[in-house]
């Protein structure tokens, strides 16, 4: 039987050398950021011995960069730490609401939006709204690393595409135009502390006649992975975000989904309400991006 242990190590090639010295030995080793999933997880269905690997002492997870072309937002940087910066709250409203919407202020404190990502529940709030945003994976590993759009990054409930030595260093984010913003909307069936029954975010382009010409739509909690919806965003570009834009977007969204039933609401209702979501969600994105 294997032990606990704790590292925390300094750089990245530390990093990927002790997730690939377990692996070669057949040990178990494990990320950790804020640990508000992990040691839940360790506290109630996963009690197995591990080398625990905080990453949060890195200088690439702790990066954040306002560029001129390009945001960095590093993967352990903890929600409240993002939710004070009023430029980056400014430029990615709806990508900081649905992190700010993670838990409570406690949770927040420590939560990051790399482990809620790579915690890879299909109900990660944080999840569709980097989707909306055009977020990039920027991962390390001792080959270079490599860059993976986010929505192709989960790859079921709880799994990801991260292999054995490999780790997410952050995310790479368009900086959006002054006309372009975006929003995220969740349902969730208590007003505090609960995950959501669907979720929707939303980034458009809004031109200086009101014209849609670009979106992205992302969703959460409908299917076994947040999805990109292409469909939602054709419906969109190229109108006046009138209702018949978003009703047809919301439909797409709808389409696309293929949620569960539980205790939370019926598959039936999900798909509703994803709907809702997105017509909502991309309803703020305009006003947003026609004020900004
Ligand atoms: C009371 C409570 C309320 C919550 N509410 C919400 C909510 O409303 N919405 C929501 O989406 N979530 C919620 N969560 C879940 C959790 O807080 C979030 O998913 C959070 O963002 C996880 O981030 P973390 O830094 O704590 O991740 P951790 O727990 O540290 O890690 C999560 C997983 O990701 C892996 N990991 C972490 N960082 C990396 C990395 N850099 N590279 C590779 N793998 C990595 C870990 O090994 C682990 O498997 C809640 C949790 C609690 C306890």
């Amino acid at each position: 039987m294997g032990a606990y242990a704790y590292v925390a190590p300094q750089s990245v090639e530390e990093v990927v050398a002790i997730l690939e010295e377990h692996a070669s030995s057949g040990d178990r080793a494990q990320l950790l950021a804020g640990g508000t999933d992990l040691l839940v997880q360790m506290r109630t269905v996963d009690r197995e011995p591990r080398t625990i690997v905080d990453v949060k002492k890195l200088a690439e997870t702790n990066r954040l960069e306002l560029g001129g072309d390009e945001i960095y937002i590093g993967a352990a940087i903890p929600s409240a730490v993002l939710f004070e910066n009023e430029e980056l709250k400014a430029l990615l409203p709806g990508l900081l609401e649905a992190s700010d919407l993670i838990g409570s202020t406690q949770i927040q404190g420590r939560a990051t939006m790399g482990g809620n990502l790579c915690n890879s529940s299909p109900a990660g709030d944080s999840i569709p709204a980097m989707i909306a945003v055009g977020a990039i994976c920027d991962i390390g590993n001792g080959s270079g690393g490599r860059q993976i759009p986010v929505e192709d990054f989960v790859t079921g409930v709880g799994t990801n595409v991260l292999e054995s030595g490999e780790l997410l260093l952050g995310l790479k984010i368009p900086r959006p135009a002054d006309n372009s913003r975006d929003a995220y909307l969740r349902f969730i069936p208590r007003t505090e502390m609960d995950i959501a029954v669907a979720g929707a975010g939303v980034s458009v382009t809004i031109e200086a006649d009101g014209t849609c010409s670009t979106a992205r739509v992302g969703i959460g909690a409908v299917a076994p992975t947040a999805l990109l919806v292409p469909a939602a965003a054709d419906a969109l570009i190229g109108t006046q975000l009138d209702d018949d834009a978003l009703n047809a977007a919301g439909e797409a969204c709808t389409a696309a989904s293929s949620p569960i039933t539980d205790k939370r609401g019926t598959a039936e209702y999900r798909r509703k309400v994803v709907a809702v979501l997105c017509r909502r969600a991309a309803n703020i994105a305009k006003q947003r991006a026609a004020g900004a």
